[in-house]
């Protein structure tokens, strides 16, 4: 799903965010641009599914609007006017590294080829990363870019997997993550914070997993019922209730709490527009989210406060450019 979220300044202070990396490693800020490149989907295009997960909303496969998806037109209309900025490229649209190589290798190359860019951000599935494809990736790095995997895990509870319709299991999370780890590609791993059936223990069992198996980064989402998902019949019949603000603030609380320093947060909740938004309302306001669990930080204690390694703010002037 398509939604943008940043950080505040208070948040910076308390989490280790990715705006917070960037500052250290290249001493100034870096914007990330975002790109559909027109993939699709195994669990939408009939391989695994057409259903897709529960929570998602993916409004054309099949739009032949080649011009929307160039990627040099989307990059530069991104750049304009940012010419001496550093930037990271994120394929984030649906299941960024599902094609051929050949296919994969030209739209990466095409992206890296325009303007500074010092990183590459690649969102897909645990079980769409075969070995050629992380071979691929692993190249960028040798070649001095900074590439993430983007992986959708979610939950690392099977059961909760099954019923929001991922198509894999917890263990294709671990083979994805140990086989791209071991090519010093980092991983960003996103977990949603309310899935049905799901409590904050749940969560703290998810974090937990996804912590011992070794990740580089969290993206954390509350649940959120957007239109055209199989959720939003869900939610119509009354049959699904997104956590309220106050919940999702206490649990994304102590979820940070509970992650060492070295860990990055490239997201701590996210948010929609009306009319794709059905619920629940606050994940209609940016700064509700960040707001309440910057509020929460600041009062019980900030990222690794729980863990022996708790993250410490670097100020402006310790930062060496
Ligand atoms: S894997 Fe991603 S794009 Fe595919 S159905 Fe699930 S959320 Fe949507």
């Amino acid at each position: 799903m398509a939604q943008s979220v940043s950080v505040s300044p208070g948040l910076d202070a308390l989490v280790n965010t990715f705006g917070n990396d960037c500052r250290q490693r290249y001493g100034r800020r870096v914007r990330k641009l975002t790109l559909d490149a027109h993939f699709t989907c195994p669990n939408r295009d009939g391989n695994l599914g057409i259903g897709g997960c529960t929570f998602c909303h993916v409004p054309s496969f099949n739009s032949d609007d080649g011009e929307r998806y160039n990627i040099s037109s989307q990059l530069k209309r991104q750049m304009a006017g940012r010419q001496d900025e550093l930037f990271f490229i994120y394929f984030q649209a649906y299941t960024s590294t599902y094609d051929e190589v050949s296919v994969l290798k030209a739209r990466y190359d095409e992206a890296l080829s325009l303007g500074k860019v010092a990183g590459l951000f690649v969102g897909t599935r645990p079980d769409c990363v075969p070995d050629e494809v992380l071979d691929l990736l692993g190249s960028y790095r040798d070649c001095g870019i900074d590439v993430w995997l983007d992986l959708g895990l979610q939950s690392a509870r099977d059961d909760t997997l099954r019923r929001i319709n991922r198509g894999h299991g917890f263990s294709a999370y671990e083979d994805a993550v140990l086989r791209a780890r071991a090519r010093g590609i980092k991983v960003c791993t996103h977990l949603i914070l309310g899935l049905p059936g799901e409590s904050h223990d749940d969560y703290l069992f998810s974090h937990r997993q996804v912590l011992e198996l070794g990740v580089d980064g969290l993206k954390l989402h509350p649940l959120h019922i957007v239109e055209g998902s199989t959720m939003a019949r869900q939610w119509r019949a009354g049959r699904l209730a997104p956590l309220s603000l106050p919940d999702y603030a206490h649990s994304a609380a102590e979820l940070i709490r509970r992650t060492p320093a070295n860990i990055i947060y490239h997201r701590v909740t996210a948010h929609a527009r009306a009319p794709l938004l059905l619920a629940p309302d606050w994940c209609g306001h940016k700064w509700l989210g960040l707001t309440a669990i910057t509020e929460r930080l600041a009062k019980l204690g900030g990222q690794g406060s729980l863990t022996d390694r708790p993250f410490i703010a670097v100020t402006q002037s310790e930062i060496a450019c």
